[in-house]
């Protein structure tokens, strides 16, 4: 049967952005309804050891998922396992429709709906996922000091990741599909001056090698773009940065968004292109897309949402008493 579920603050994803949202409203007291979607606890928890979250100095992702989830319902929040289908942002109260069947309607939405890295899609890659596979080199990249990696992309995002992880590594091989780089010129220059950065152009990646036993990265077979011609890289982690898809989908028609998808949100806050529609986290976030930073504008968009409708209460109960 299906239902209809009311709000003042639904919250749209289950990752830290939508978590600590979901911690603010609900100790502003506006009973939040947290909907967590196909991946309760976001993309941490498909990751291992996460060592920058302040006040761990080592956390699982996992772990640190449940925690915050624990956080949330402690303090009232109403967590549902659901996943939202569509959403009307054109009226007030918003409406939601969930897989479920259930309809929530609510007076401010948060959405927090994060972005997930783009992969090559091969079985090898999936296999080998937080074992020496690794789609963020800030986070993993401490784990291969004095090692060697490659790094897939050609993007300001490959090559920041390929500079960064020179910190570590003793050698970074970029593997690039074409014959030059899109990524600014002057990240280009930095990596081309870089002593440990070798390129490998005109490459593509068509499996991951590695051990059973334990499970681990030993390299990657490339092949050349015209000859066909096969090589082997050897390697201890392999990043893939062929960009980030934000998980926009739900609202991309309804919001303004740019840089391949991520939603515009106004100067320093997290409000949208529409008024009581709130974006927070790695939807909005084409540059930092961490933990700490997405949690960081869940609080900013539960403090908006409270305002919002505490502004929306006041110019209620004016037109109300002028209208007696
Ligand atoms: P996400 O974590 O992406 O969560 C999005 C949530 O939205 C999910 O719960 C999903 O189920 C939900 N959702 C999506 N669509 C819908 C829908 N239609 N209806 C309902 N719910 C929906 N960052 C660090 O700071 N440190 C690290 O060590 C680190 N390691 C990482 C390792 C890996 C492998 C990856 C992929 C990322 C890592 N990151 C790390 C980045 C970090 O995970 C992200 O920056 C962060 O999770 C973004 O949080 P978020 O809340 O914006 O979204
Ligand atoms: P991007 O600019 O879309 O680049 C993705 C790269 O991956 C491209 O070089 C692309 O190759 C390659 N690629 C895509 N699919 C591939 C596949 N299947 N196999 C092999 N290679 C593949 O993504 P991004 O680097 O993540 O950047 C996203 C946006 O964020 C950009 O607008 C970027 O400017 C911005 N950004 C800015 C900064 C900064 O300002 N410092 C930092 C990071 C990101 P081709 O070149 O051949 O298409």
């Amino acid at each position: 049967m299906s239902t209809t579920r009311h709000t003042k603050v639904l919250i749209i994803g289950s990752g830290p952005a939508g978590y600590t949202a979901a911690v603010y409203a609900s100790r502003a007291m506006l009973n939040p309804i947290l909907v967590q979607g196909i991946q309760p606890g976001g993309q941490l928890t498909i990751t291992t050891e996460v060592e920058n979250w302040p006040g761990d100095a080592m956390v699982q992702g996992p772990d640190l998922m449940v925690r915050m989830e624990a956080h949330a319902k402690e303090v009232g929040t109403e967590i549902i396992g659901d996943h939202i289908n569509s959403i009307d942002l054109s009226k007030r109260p918003f409406t939601a429709l969930g897989d479920s069947g259930t309809t929530y309607t609510a007076d401010a939405v948060v959405l927090a709906t994060g972005a997930q890295a783009k992969w090559l899609g091969l079985p090898s890659e999936e296999k080998f996922k937080g074992f020496g596979v690794s789609a963020c080199a800030t986070c993993d990249g401490f784990f291969y000091r004095n090692k060697e990696v490659v790094v897939i992309g050609g993007g300001n995002t490959a090559v920041e990741e390929a500079l960064f992880l020179t910190n570590f590594a003793s050698k970074v091989t970029l593997i690039h599909r074409r014959d030059s780089l899109r990524a600014e010129k002057i990240l280009q220059d930095r990596l081309f001056k870089n002593p440990k950065v070798a390129i490998l152009w005109d490459h593509s990646v068509d499996a991951v090698l590695g051990d059973e036993n334990p499970l681990g990265v030993t390299g990657v077979q490339a092949r050349h773009a015209t000859t066909g011609e096969s090589t082997t890289v050897p390697c201890d982690g392999f990043f893939v940065a062929i960009g980030h898809a934000p998980a926009s989908e739900l609202v991309k028609d309804q919001l303004e968004t740019h840089m391949g998808g991520y939603v515009v949100t106004k100067p320093d806050s997290t409000a949208t292109s529409i008024p009581g529609v709130f974006a927070a986290g790695d939807l909005t976030d084409h540059i930092y897309r961490q933990a700490v930073t997405s949690a960081g504008m869940g609080c900013m968009a539960a403090l908006e949402a409270e305002k919002f409708l505490a502004e929306q209460e006041e110019t209620e109960s004016t037109a109300l008493s002028a209208a007696e």
